[in-house]
């Protein structure tokens, strides 16, 4: 049997939802395999489960590869363009005796599964179908008009013997083809369809024949495909294709220890990119969520694939972490470009109907910018930042709870005329003196001449500028407002 000679990886989704959090995993981890060696990375949609597969979906996975930047060589290439091809590949099974019509119905193989369970058995199919030498086949059944009812096709699968791969996850699996019977590569036709008319091959069956046509050299992918491993390698060898290597990963635990599901958070990438989170952030923890370089938590892309040999995976499952993510993503916020997040912050202001208008004679983008240079190390989310970058755009809601209590609390009457002399000054500074330097000075003076503490007048002119006492340094963020919103803000005190 030939080998494969260069590195070919795929990602394989069903469009039958968003992209889950597992398979962008696999994506991951499949692109940097491909990059590492220099290989490439080919993205297939696996939509042959027609009632389930929309375009939509496929849309939502198109976009979520985009956003976490996993650019992929070919593709998207669909299962459903290439049925021509797989009818081929098992009539060819057929033809060599490898593959065989079942006219079995529904009701027969499940009086077949019941009978064998009740005898404690495994509820294989009972071969009845099967073609062996020197055995009688039924007589295949006719319709009114004489044509043959509808059939599946099922694989010949070697009736004893191992079928034996060495994981790359998780070392070397075994299963005794004993345990495993004939797959169905082909589904009946469809009800009401043309006599003749045949139907969709099956996952197990086409992932094969792809996997062949496209070269794939290595497989990753969750471990619930396993037990189909055996069935997929049993078909490689009987159409003498070669075999990729296979690595699958456990499956990805929510805090409670059961798979992560739906039920108990969010399950796909789109809900992290509209919760605030960076692709980077996400990228990185999805890498060590079952992989690690030593005991380093934060790596580039580049560094990943600088390491990702396809060793140190891991063989247990990996739990979700909400909060680490968030602590990664923190990290990301900090190292990211100002402009970048500027743009990013712009996005989530028009969202919620507060684009950004332009402070004094800049440009919208370089005080946004500006703004989130100085507030990005508290934020751990781009919504977080927005919150703030908001504070420039509208005016603090004075009616909620929580003004009104900073507001008792640091808007004292002591305060009050301290603040006022504070405005004064601030008046003076014309729009171009409007500066940090500036502004520091002033409150300087303010201190001075009244003797108060820096914090005494510190937390106040934060609630009543940014509606909240806890801000980065008071002259730094007081300098990228305009003076008159300044002015305004403390003309409420
Ligand atoms: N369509 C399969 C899935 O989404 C792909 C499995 C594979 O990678 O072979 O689970």
């Amino acid at each position: 049997m030939t080998t494969h000679t260069s590195v070919r990886t795929r990602i394989a989704p069903s469009p039958t939802g968003f992209l889950h959090l597992g398979t962008a995993r696999t994506a991951l981890y499949s692109w940097a395999f491909a990059r590492h060696h220099g290989g490439k990375f080919v993205l297939r949609i696996e939509d042959t489960d027609v009632a389930r597969s929309t375009q939509d979906s496929v849309n939502q996975i198109l976009a979520s590869m985009k956003w976490l930047g996993l650019d992929y060589d070919e593709g998207p290439i669909y299962q459903m363009q290439r049925l021509a091809r797989y009818q081929a590949v098992i009539d060819q099974l057929i033809a060599s005796g490898q593959a065989y019509r079942c006219y079995s119905t529904p009701a027969e193989l499940d009086a077949v599964r019941e009978a064998k369970k009740a005898r404690g058995e495994k509820p294989l199919y009972d071969n009845r179908w099967r073609p062996e030498a020197g055995k009688t086949l039924p007589d295949v059944p006719l319709d009114d008009s004489g044509q043959p009812l509808p059939f599946v096709v099922r694989f010949k699968n070697p009736a004893d013997g191992d079928v034996t791969w060495m994981d790359l996850v998780k070392g070397e699996i075994t299963i005794n083809n004993r345990e495993i019977d004939d797959l169905i590569i082909q589904r009946q036709a469809p009800e009401g369809a043309p006599t003749g008319a045949l139907g969709i091959p099956t996952y197990n069956f086409a992932v094969v024949v792809d996997d062949w046509d496209m070269q794939i050299s290595h497989v990753f992918r969750g471990d619930e495909h396993i037990n189909n491993t055996p069935w997929q390698i049993n078909i490689f060898k009987a159409l003498g294709a070669p075999l990729p290597q296979f690595g699958h990963c456990p499956v990805i635990l929510g805090d409670d220890g059961q798979k992560l599901s739906k039920r108990r958070g969010a399950v796909s990438v789109t809900a992290y990119e509209e919760n605030g989170y960076l692709p980077e952030a996400m990228l990185n923890y999805l890498a060590r969520l079952g992989w690690s370089h030593g005991d380093q938590e934060l790596f580039t892309v580049e560094q990943m694939v600088a390491w990702f040999d396809g060793t140190h995976l891991s063989k247990s499952p990996a739990q979700w972490d909400p909060a680490k993510l968030l602590w990664v993503n923190a990290q990301c916020m900090k190292q990211a470009d100002n402009a970048r997040l500027a743009g990013l912050v712009a996005e989530q202001l028009t969202k919620r109907g507060s684009a950004p208008t332009p402070i004094r004679a800049e440009p919208v983008e370089a005080s946004l910018a500006n703004i989130c240079a100085l507030f990005k190390d508290r934020c751990e989310t781009i919504l977080q930042l927005t919150d703030w970058a908001n504070v420039f755009y509208t005016e603090p809601d004075r009616s909620t709870d929580s003004y009104q209590t900073e507001r008792a609390q640091h808007v004292t009457d002591a305060v009050k005329p301290a603040i006022a002399l504070l405005a004064t000054k601030l008046q003076a500074l014309s729009d171009l003196a409007w500066d940090k330097a500036g502004i520091a000075a002033a409150i300087k003076a303010t201190l001075a001449e009244t003797g108060l503490k820096m914090p005494l007048l510190a937390m106040p002119v934060r609630v009543l500028v940014a509606g909240k006492a806890q801000t980065p340094a008071v002259d730094a963020m007081l300098a990228l407002f305009d003076s008159k919103t300044v002015l305004r803000r403390l003309s409420h005190a």
